[in-house]
């Protein structure tokens, strides 16, 4: 109830122009995004490149309602790009379709992405697609396709959601191909017809689309995955299949979010695994900011201790 609650939040105007005035719901932001420049985002990479962990950078926006906004923020992006590439740091970038015009047709979302693939293969680094909600899917999934087999972008990368139903046959179809994949539970509010209501449901099919691309066979297709969790159980299940299956630290990688489980970041680094961490920065923090609040309702009580210190 209350993750659907504060789901809805995450999407209402109203909730978003009351929310943002005050100071100390950006304080309690700041937990989960590295700042609101380009500088403050840099900045939180070399952090954490300084203790062996990579980053993917994440410039945040989405649902961009017209194409200057959208062409707006892929020059933004290419920014972003010159600036990794001018800094030394290691660090990819995730995009939202959304960001780059997708409401505004397939048409405007896939140009503003060539050109920022074009960058990105320039500056010597990759990108991904985020996965928004299930309205998105199918587009998304063809602008990726689109963009891999048609344009030539072989290191583009997507993300699939564990609480999908339609995600199983997504998965087999991406291992076939040879796909670079982020394996997440899903962030947004979804019917039942369509996700698995249960979280124990999720975790599940979580742990069984992992391994359909964490096989010799997949891997040997080229297809990769980024385990994209902070759920310590599902990530010492992870750890024992791929020693039972001999896959190898550079076979595959662990991502988390931001000022989440930090601890457990650097100690699979200092275990040898490849960590990347996904670091948002920006000032159109709010919908961002309310879907980490939505999946640990715990988090609340720092909302309002921030509050109270206001
Ligand atoms: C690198 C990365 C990229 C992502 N990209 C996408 C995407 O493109 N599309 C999408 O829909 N979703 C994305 N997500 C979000 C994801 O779908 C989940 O909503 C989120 O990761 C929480 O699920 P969990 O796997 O950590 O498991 P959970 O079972 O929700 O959490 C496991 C444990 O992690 C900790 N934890 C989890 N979330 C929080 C939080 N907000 N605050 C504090 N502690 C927390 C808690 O200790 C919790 O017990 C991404 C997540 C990661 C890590």
């Amino acid at each position: 109830m209350l993750r659907a609650f504060l789901l809805y939040l995450s999407r209402a105007q109203w909730a978003k122009s009351m929310t943002t005035n005050f100071g100390f719901a950006r304080r309690t932001a700041r937990r989960f995004v590295a700042g609101e420049t380009l500088d403050e985002g840099i900045e939180a990479v070399r952090v954490l490149n300084s203790k062996g962990i990579k980053a993917t950078l994440d410039h945040l926006g989405e649902n961009v309602t017209n194409l200057e906004e959208a062409t707006r923020a892929a020059d933004d992006y290419v920014e972003l790009l010159e600036r990794i590439a001018s800094s030394g740091i290691d660090s990819s970038i995730s995009v939202k379709l959304t960001q780059l015009g997708l409401d505004l047709g397939d048409e405007p979302a896939l140009e503003n992405m060539k050109r920022i693939l074009a960058k990105a293969v320039e500056c010597g680094t990759f990108v991904c697609i985020d996965m928004e909600s299930s309205d998105y899917t199918e587009r998304t999934l063809r602008i990726y396709r689109t963009l891999r087999d048609e344009y030539g972008y072989k290191d583009l990368r997507t993300v699939i959601q564990a609480y999908l139903y339609r995600s199983e046959d997504d998965m087999r179809a991406l291992a076939e191909e040879g796909a670079h994949i982020r394996l997440c539970k899903g962030a947004y509010k979804e019917p039942p017809d369509i996700a698995f209501p249960r979280k124990a449901d999720v975790d599940a099919n979580y742990l069984k689309l992992a391994k359909i691309f964490l096989n010799r066979q997949a891997i040997e297709k080229g297809a990769r995955l980024a385990v994209a969790t902070h759920d310590e159980k599902i990530i010492r299940q992870i750890e024992a299949h791929v020693h039972e299956q001999g896959i190898k630290p550079d076979e595959f990688e662990f991502q988390m979010l931001h000022g989440i489980r930090t601890d457990l970041q650097e100690s699979l680094a200092r275990e040898g695994y490849q960590v990347r961490i996904y670091v948002p920065y920006g000032d159109e923090w709010y919908p961002y900011f309310m879907r980490r609040l939505a999946e640990r309702p715990a988090n609340l009580w720092f909302f309002a201790s921030n509050f109270f210190r206001r």
